[in-house]
């Protein structure tokens, strides 16, 4: 068999990029103004569910577009007045972007369990921790009873590219009056129950970073119907400037997608479905071909809501089996790049002081995971190579 290199998951980019990268070199539109911004905003704004007619050329459409996820996610948050002194409740099992805004934004993240059906937030463990260790104070604010913090929002994530428990979660939003910042990092091209995806949260935030689903060599965006906190956001991540003068009404990020990466960010819009088509295929063909192996496990995918299926994998189960380093190295023997997952942010050097509830399965689970390559244009030989190679080493 061929000894041909595999990558786990790289940007599947074509001439229509390069067609529109050459625009932004003959326009000289390469910086944060241009048309590919205006393009990249309303499109996924739109397939969102958010789109509204910009109330001026500096008002938002419902879709700012930032440098990065993380910077989305930190405009999300301080657009929407949280800060100094708020907890904001996450999953501590998710890269540790989610919780890295949180700080950005001078709050903590409150860090949660996830549930082994979806490896989102553990809905029920929230709603336990809100009703046994927060009040409502004198003046109606909730607080983290322990800390005195206010309990600022709630961020699921959408992990793998599945949205969260989102019922349950709105129901706890509207019962303790906190809103629902959602990073969605991988799964722009989803919709929840047939709803569109930026229906669920009053933020929903996405990566554009060159592994997600569409990629703008790095980038971000906010999408959201409060015209009145998108304009804010737009606002904020663009200097806080009050134009036309140099005047600046409260201290400003230099936060905004510039035109060069929303130009590859619309040519990878184009090929959205084909992408998580092709993410899902990748999915099932795995899932399919393991499911006869004793001692390991597919992914959770919920059968009651779709995903844009980011990432590809296996469960180690089975303590007797090579464990996923083991694997991944014996993998990596044959020049196919697998990888581990993410670490629990709770276990990390930074926020090992932070709020949190216990969390045995992210704690159990992390050390399991292996991911297989699943890149958009990962083809059948090469993804049959990955599957030899995967059973040799598990009947080893
Ligand atoms: C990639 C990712 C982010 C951060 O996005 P960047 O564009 O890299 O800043 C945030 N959260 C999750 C879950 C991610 O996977």
């Amino acid at each position: 068999m061929s000894d041909e290199f595999i990558p786990l998951a790289i940007p599947n980019i074509t001439e229509s990029e390069g067609a529109n990268l050459q625009r932004c070199i003959e326009t000289t539109f390469v910086s944060t103004v241009g048309e590919f911004v205006i393009e990249f905003e309303e499109r996924v704004a739109k397939l969102s569910g958010t789109y509204f007619e910009p109330d001026s050329n500096l008002g938002s459409c419902g879709g700012i577009a930032m440098g990065a996820g993380t910077m989305a996610l930190h405009m999300a948050l301080h657009g929407s007045d949280i800060g100094q002194g708020d907890l904001v409740i996450c999953p501590s099992f998710t890269f540790i972007a989610s919780a890295n805004s949180i700080r950005h934004a001078n709050a903590r993240p409150w860090l949660f369990d996830v549930s082994p059906e979806s490896w989102t937030i553990d809905t029920k463990q929230v709603a336990e921790a809100l009703k046994t260790k927060t009040h409502h104070d004198a003046e109606g604010v909730l607080r983290h009873t322990e800390s005195g913090d206010r309990v600022a929002a709630i961020m699921p994530v959408y992990t793998l590219g599945t949205p969260a428990d989102m019922e349950e979660i709105i129901a706890l939003s509207e019962e303790y009056g906190i809103p629902i910042i959602a990073d969605a990092a991988a799964a722009i091209g989803v919709d929840y129950k047939g709803k569109p995806i930026g229906d669920m949260a009053d933020f929903t935030c996405y990566s554009f970073n060159g592994n997600k689903t569409i990629t703008s060599g790095g980038g971000g965006m906010v999408v959201g119907r409060n015209r009145k906190v998108m304009n804010r956001i737009k606002h904020i991540s663009t200097t806080a400037r009050v134009w036309p003068n140099y005047d600046h009404d409260e201290v400003g990020y230099n936060y905004r997608m510039t035109n060069i990466e929303a130009a590859v960010g619309c040519a990878q819009l184009d090929r959205l479905e084909s992408f998580v088509e092709a993410k899902q295929k990748i999915r099932r063909t795995y899932d399919a071909e393991f499911a006869d192996i004793k001692g390991i496990s597919a992914f959770p995918y919920p059968e009651d809501r779709g995903s844009t299926c980011w990432f590809s994998g296996f469960v180690v189960d089975d303590p007797e089996l090579p464990q996923p380093e083991e694997i991944c190295a014996k993998l990596g023997e044959q020049r196919i790049q697998a990888r581990i997952f993410w670490k629990p942010v709770h276990m990390q050097v930074p926020y090992a002081d932070t709020p949190m509830e216990n969390c045995p399965y992210s704690e159990d689970v992390y050390k399991r995971i292996v991911t297989l390559p699943c890149s958009t244009q990962l083809t059948p030989e090469q993804q049959a190579r990955v599957i030899h190679a995967v059973k040799e080493i598990l009947s080893a």
